[in-house]
């Protein structure tokens, strides 16, 4: 049995936003580059992604969103048709083009598969290698590059499917998740950590907070080290007295010191660093149960060099 899966499809490389977009298709080929030249995913087990069911996403997200972003992947492939432009705009950094519907359901597809697996003891941990990310997605709202929540989605999945009655959420995106904590607040079965860079986009997260999320708003140019330190001080003691039956990773990796969307400093080693103190109270407490998806991450270099980090402690290579 390979001891971590690593769930993809092709289909989360269709969705794309134009040209210069960070949150492009080239993400996904720098970690695939990296783990094969590695070696590190021939010691994967390689799974396809189905496409989520819509009850599933319903979990985390009102009918109402997925059938607005139903309605506009309809309405775009007419109007391609009749000689429109090959996209949609959400917002200022988030469009749809005909194949992001399509995508966006791999990408909860794949964490759910995942959380699936990993519950059944096929495999004892997972990485998902998608796109469009999910922690910006609120329940009724697409944002940030993000349509579906797939790690959120994927938390109340093992709760309400899988009969689990505790699971934590680790967030070490540079961006807040406020998509994830929108959904899960108030919600006393899941306990969220996460640490972000502040202010910086969406500029939320560091005001007073419901008892069950450790938000760490840290400064620009804050270091590694400096991280570490905070999550061995404020993570730590409280996902120990949580005992999570599970942990969901939003596995962001633009606090690189080489990515621009973030001013942080942290390199590949402080990730590996991160997945090892989370896979300590996995195995502790969790059965070694960790569901890992990617989020952020946009200097393509620093990108691949941290999801392989990230995975030989996953996979103790
Ligand atoms: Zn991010």
């Amino acid at each position: 049995m390979n001891a971590t899966g690593y769930f993809t499809h092709k289909d989360c490389w269709k969705h794309e936003m134009g040209p210069g977009h960070p949150e492009c298709p080239e993400r996904l080929d720098a970690i695939e580059d990296r783990l094969l030249v590695s070696g590190v995913g021939d010691a994967l087990a390689r799974r396809e992604a189905p496409l989520a069911a819509l009850g599933d996403i319903e979990l985390a997200h009102d009918r109402m969103l997925a059938a607005a972003l139903r309605g506009l992947s309809d309405t775009l492939a007419d109007d391609i048709k009749a000689g429109g432009p090959p996209y949609v705009q959400i917002d200022p950094d988030t469009l749809l083009n005909v194949h992001t519907w399509n995508a966006a359901l791999r990408a909860a597809g794949a964490v759910l598969a995942a959380t699936d697996s990993v519950i059944a003891g096929e495999m004892e941990n997972a990485f998902c290698a998608v796109r469009p990310p999910g922690h910006h997605a609120e329940h009724n709202k697409a944002m940030g590059f993000c349509f579906f929540n797939n790690i959120a989605i994927a938390a109340k999945y093992a709760l309400e499917r899988h009969g689990l009655k505790r699971v934590a959420i680790v967030d070490f995106d540079v961006h807040h998740g406020n998509g994830t904590e929108d959904i899960i607040r108030g919600d006393e079965r899941i306990l969220m950590v996460s640490f972000f860079q502040h202010p910086l986009f969406p500029f939320s997260g560091a005001e007073a907070h419901d008892g069950n999320m450790v938000n760490l708003p840290v400064p620009a140019y804050t270091k590694g080290m400096e991280v570490r330190e905070l999550i061995e001080m404020m993570w730590m003691p409280r996902l120990e007295a949580f005992q999570p039956e599970m942990i969901f990773i939003s596995a962001g990796f633009d606090a690189h010191r080489e990515d621009e969307l973030g001013q942080m400093g942290l390199t590949e080693q402080d990730y590996a660093w991160i997945t090892m103190r989370v896979k300590d109270v996995a195995k502790r407490h969790a059965k070694g149960r960790i569901v890992s998806a990617l989020e952020g991450g946009y200097n393509l270099s620093a990108l691949g060099r941290s999801v392989e980090a990230h995975i030989r402690v996953l996979a103790d290579l």
